[in-house]
Order: structure tokens, then C-alpha cells, then sequence
């Protein structure tokens, strides 16, 4: 469903050949003045290469009412519409939707899809410990990486880790779903 707004907000709007509305008024019927739409109710909708506006408007000069339905086509010329309002309504929901599904069958979307796939596939899957997290460490210490003793278990929330690899320099890494990373750099698992 789109939401109806005041209509100034729907803009600007850019059509698929590079034009852009960006602005949009109408004469009052009654007073001839142009009334803006900051003065209008509605909704403006870019479907394939149109736009097409439904509004109530009030002329800010003599408070005169009225309903604005018009396609402006690419070449920014604009055509009223003779639908009854609640058929122009009917037909513009019904494009929204249908435009929303072909949308998502587009490259545009299918990258963002990814995007946000990879975006999560980069997360570790396992736990990281903060630094602050209260780990006990063993005595035992298998060697060092980076200065730093690796213990051959540690000891967090009562479950036992042992140590399993060092994250490689380039910090490249995915963490198994049970793994935990201590110290940002060794990575420990379930004994
Ligand atoms: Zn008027």
C-alpha cells in the first residue's frame, strides 16, 4: 500500500530516460491561482515511464477544494485523467504492487540482495569475547602468536576451549558457529 502524503513529498521524481519532476502545481479551478503541492493531499506515482498524481487540493487564495488527477509523462507533459477517483485510486495501488514485483526481478535489486547476503556472510558465526569477558586461561601454554602466550584452553562460562588457530595477518577468518574468538587474534572451541 502507498501511503497518501502531502504531495510535495513524493518529489522530485526521476523518470528511467533521465528527466526529473521536481516540482509540482495546479491552477484552482475556481480563482485561476497556481496552488502548489504543498498545498495538496495524495500521492505521486513513477510507474514505468509515467507519473501519475492523485490529490485533494485546497487553493491557499479562496480555500476552493479539489481533486487533482493528471499522468505526466516523461517529456513532462501533462495529461488529466477521466477515471472516477476511486478507479484511478484502485488502478495506482494495483500499479505500486505490480511495480514493486518487477522491481525485485531487477539487477538493482538482485545486487542489494547480495550485497546484504554477503554483508551477513561476513559476520563470524561464532561468539566473539570482549575483552572484558572474565576467561580463565590455562597454565599451559602452547607457544606464542604475536607476542602473546597462546594457552592451550581457556575457560569461559563454565565451558572448556580449546585452542584450535590463530586468525591468519590478514585477518581473514569465518568462525564456526560453536567457535569463539578470544584476544581478537585465537580462536578456541568446544573440548
Ligand atoms: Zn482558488
Amino acid at each position: 500500500m502507498i501511503q497518501p502524503d502531502r504531495l510535495d513529498r513524493f518529489f522530485p521524481i526521476k523518470y528511467p530516460n533521465g528527466n526529473t519532476v521536481s516540482r509540482f502545481a495546479k491552477h484552482c479551478p475556481h480563482c485561476k491561482q497556481l496552488v502548489k503541492a504543498s498545498a495538496m493531499e495524495g500521492m505521486a506515482l513513477l510507474l514505468q515511464d509515467k507519473v501519475f498524481v492523485l490529490a485533494e487540493a485546497r487553493c491557499p487564495q479562496c480555500q476552493h477544494g479539489f481533486t487533482v488527477k493528471c499522468v505526466i509523462d516523461e517529456h513532462k507533459q501533462v495529461h488529466p485523467v477521466g477515471l472516477p477517483s476511486f478507479l484511478y485510486r484502485l488502478m495506482l495501488q494495483w500499479g505500486a504492487r505490480k511495480q514493486v514485483h518487477t522491481f525485485r526481478q531487477q539487477a538493482e535489486w538482485r545486487m542489494a540482495q547480495q550485497a546484504a547476503d554477503d554483508a551477513e556472510a561476513a559476520q563470524p558465526a561464532g561468539t566473539q569475547l570482549p575483552d572484558s569477558a572474565l576467561v580463565q586461561k590455562s597454565e599451559d601454554i602452547l607457544g606464542n602468536f604475536m607476542g602473546q602466550p597462546i594457552h592451550a584452553w581457556i575457560l569461559h562460562n563454565g565451558q572448556r576451549l580449546v585452542y584450535d588457530r590463530a586468525v591468519p595477518p590478514g585477518g581473514q577468518f569465518r568462525l564456526a558457529a560453536n567457535e569463539v574468538l578470544f584476544d581478537n587474534r585465537l580462536i578456541y572451541r568446544p573440548a
